[in-house]
């Protein structure tokens, strides 16, 4: 049916407000709430819909810019901008071949010379450009909103296989060169597997976790994630280099990395043979990829197309669709976290996925198997998500049989038959029987030993054998474990023995903000663990802090400083950290520490806003070795405002109305000289 002007105005409006709320998410929350299949769909309605009615086009359609992943001034976690040399856009894309055929078409109209494509693989990460100078890499800035982006560059240079010097020689003076930051699948499962047991939210897929990374402001945390770079676009004019695949070449020789999978075609029945090869062949890659860029091989050919405002006309994108398996539910099993946490799982007929059996399938709570409607023996579709075992993305009801029932969602803990609590804003059940539910007490057992948090060496098996015995209840219970009461077990030789007494002794000196973190404290990771330690430096200042103090720290948003407060009002979770310090465990930061210079700024909130002479981190960073904590937004809480040039006109005006003090640069310099 034809849509009269009025409607297609109102459908634009709306498919532009819905586009522009999932590039939030997608770019800068890092957690899309739809597939990509899903929003190119959407974005495909609103360009058909804009090439119909042209009156009602408009310059910021996300038809027309490219979704920004820029951190806001406001946020806490906020970088330097840099202007990129040319723009950094997005690439067309299609998932239907005949696109291709067509696109191949529009390039032969335009040109009599014979056309040479060049194929990649397009590895589902972050855009990254990079500038060299005389050999040395001086920046890493991600797309941003095309112009200008965040400056991440002590960050990618912990990348290990990035070159931070080029060796051989002919490399231009200075060059950008862009590319793909990325996380490898072994890494991605290793993360989420860790933030899954900490009860974090997890990345939806690698390449939200590698966005999400490459914005973190603590470089060595960047660096244990393990991302990984493949760099696919040199961008400098040379009259020896005339194809983009020997401008690929030249940088390879250069030391950076290229990938090896990138094909010369010289026709779209090749370029189609490498979409077919790779569609099927992409599942053993170790990393992620949604697709295959297609690319003209020469430079002319190529400034000749030129640009559209988004995206490149000689280049584009064929997308793969997600790799899905159909097979059946046989039962549903109700695991118990250590923080009480219920999750149903589906077991399933084995079903081939991704390369690897899949027997089981997260359901995640009651709310998503009553939205997926599932039934026992249900015939269900997976998918590999972003979960450690893959998610059910939907039902064939047509294959339901009759008496199928409806998995019943237990009213009592699985494990010790508690009945089980469900808050109203939470989406999961809880057991609220912390002390006494053995899979917790053994979830938070083997929770603190790990590498990450107390480093002790002790396996599941082990926990299970003393945990059984009854030598083990909480974790101040490793601490009075003796050489008599292990060498009695099977196994147990005076080594072994030694070997993890002598872990338990060395974790004393673990530092505090592990230990922290080794609580298990639902919903604390190990960056918010390492934020409230960094700012609170004591426990005893941890368990005074209100709700409202705990949220305006990095890294900490409101559930997880409901958590810590819920927790320091136990006097259960008191006595055992009294037990610890009783222990000998370090419970409070080293205020000696090296990036540790005065206490000058202790107890103060402290906001900038503008340019300093330093970057704003480095600023930051002085604030933090000063003990000050910096805020991003005024409120009364705000000690001064440190005001530099060009600074936000919103945030000078709130300090003047709350009378909070604003400053310069050289005043709180001053106020920080001789500490
Ligand atoms: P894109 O990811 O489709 O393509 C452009 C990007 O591809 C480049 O910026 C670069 O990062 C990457 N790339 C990887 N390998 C490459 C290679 N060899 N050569 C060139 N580029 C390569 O475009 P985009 O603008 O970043 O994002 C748009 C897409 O993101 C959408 O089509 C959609 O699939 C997805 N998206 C999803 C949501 C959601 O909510 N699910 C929201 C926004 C965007």
């Amino acid at each position: 049916m034809k849509k009269t002007v009025l409607e297609a105005t109102k459908k634009i409006k709306w498919l532009r407000e819905e586009i522009l709320k999932h590039n939030r998410s997608y770019y800068i929350d890092n957690q899309p709430t739809i597939s990509d299949f899903s929003y190119d769909l959407l974005l495909n309605e609103l360009q058909t819909l804009e090439k119909k009615f042209p009156e009602l086009a408009d310059i910021n359609s996300p038809t027309v810019r490219v979704g920004s992943d820029i951190t806001s001034e406001n946020h806490q976690n906020a970088f330097v901008q840099r202007l990129h040399k040319s723009p950094m856009l997005s690439l067309s894309n299609t998932y239907d071949k005949e696109e291709l055929y067509a696109f191949n078409e529009r390039i032969i109209k335009h040109t009599n010379d014979s056309i040479n494509y060049v194929c990649e693989l397009k590895i589902d990460g972050s855009a990254i450009s990079l500038t060299y100078r005389n050999g040395t890499l001086i920046h890493a800035v991600t797309r941003g909103d095309g112009e200008k982006g965040d400056d991440v560059t002590r960050n990618v240079i912990k990348i290990k296989s990035l070159p931070k010097r080029l060796k051989g020689e002919g490399f231009p003076e200075e060059f950008e060169i862009r590319g793909e930051i990325f996380m490898p699948w072994s890494d991605f499962e290793r993360l989420n597997k860790l933030r899954e047991e900490n009860d974090e939210p997890l990345f939806a897929n690698p390449r939200n976790a590698a966005a999400g990374s490459l914005k973190l402001l603590d470089s060595s945390e960047a660096e244990e994630r393990g991302l990984d770079i493949i760099l696919y676009h040199l961008s400098f004019e040379s009259s020896d280099i005339k194809t983009h695949y020997d401008a690929l070449q030249a940088a390879a020789s250069w030391g950076l990395p290229i990938s090896n999978h990138t094909r010369r075609c010289s026709s779209i029945n090749e370029v189609i043979d490498f979409l077919n090869y790779w569609d099927i062949n992409r599942k053993s890659l170790p990393y992620p990829t949604d697709g295959a860029v297609i690319k003209i091989d020469s430079l002319n050919l190529q400034k000749e197309l030129g640009y559209t405002a988004k995206s490149p006309r000689w280049a584009t994108a064929y997308k793969f669709k997600a790799e899905k398996a159909i097979t059946k539910i046989l039962s549903v099993d109700y695991q118990v976290g250590r923080t009480g946490a219920i999750t149903p799982v589906a077991n399933l007929e084995p079903v081939l996925l991704s390369g690897t059996k899949v027997k089981r399938a997260s359901l995640h709570n009651e709310d998503q198997i009553k939205a997926l409607d599932i039934h026992i023996g249900d015939f269900v579709y997976v998918e590999k998500g972003g979960e450690i075992i893959p998610k059910i993305t939907s039902v064939d009801k047509s294959r339901r049989e009759i008496n199928a029932t409806i998995p019943s969602f237990p009213t009592l803990c699985p494990d010790c038959n508690t009945p089980l609590v469900k808050e109203v804003d939470e989406a999961k059940h809880y057991c609220p029987n912390i002390q006494g539910c053995p899979t917790q007490i053994k979830g938070r057992l083997i929770h603190f030993c790990s590498r990450k948090a107390m480093n002790i060496n002790a396996g599941e098996a082990t926990i299970e054998m003393l945990f059984n015995d009854g030598l083990l209840n909480n974790v101040a219970d490793f601490y009075k474990l003796t050489t008599e009461d292990l060498i009695k077990f099977e196994g147990w030789r005076e080594k072994s023995t030694d070997k993890f007494l002598k872990s338990v002794e060395a974790s004393k000196k673990i530092p505090f903000y592990r230990v922290l973190y080794a609580l298990g404290i639902r919903y604390v990771g190990e960056t918010s663990a390492k934020s409230i330690a960094n700012f609170f430096k004591n426990f005893s200042l941890i368990s005074q802090a209100s709700i409202d103090e705990l949220i305006d720290i990095e890294d900490v948003g409101e559930v997880v400083a409901k958590s810590i407060y819920n927790f320091f009002r136990k006097p259960i979770n008191i006595k055992l950290i009294d037990e610890l310090r009783d222990a000998g465990i370090s419970m409070e930061s080293d205020i000696n520490k090296k990036n540790v210079k005065s206490d000058a700024l202790l107890g103060r909130t402290i906001v900038i806003s503008g340019n300093f002479s330093i970057t704003r981190d480095e600023m930051k960073e002085v604030i933090d070795q000063h003990s000050g904590k910096n805020s991003s937004s005024i409120s009364s809480k705000t000690s001064f405002l440190i005001s530099g040039t060009e600074a936000g006109p919103a945030k000078l005006e709130k300090a003047k109305k709350l009378g909070i003090e604003i400053i310069t640069e050289e005043e709180f310099f001053k106020l920080i000289e001789n500490k």
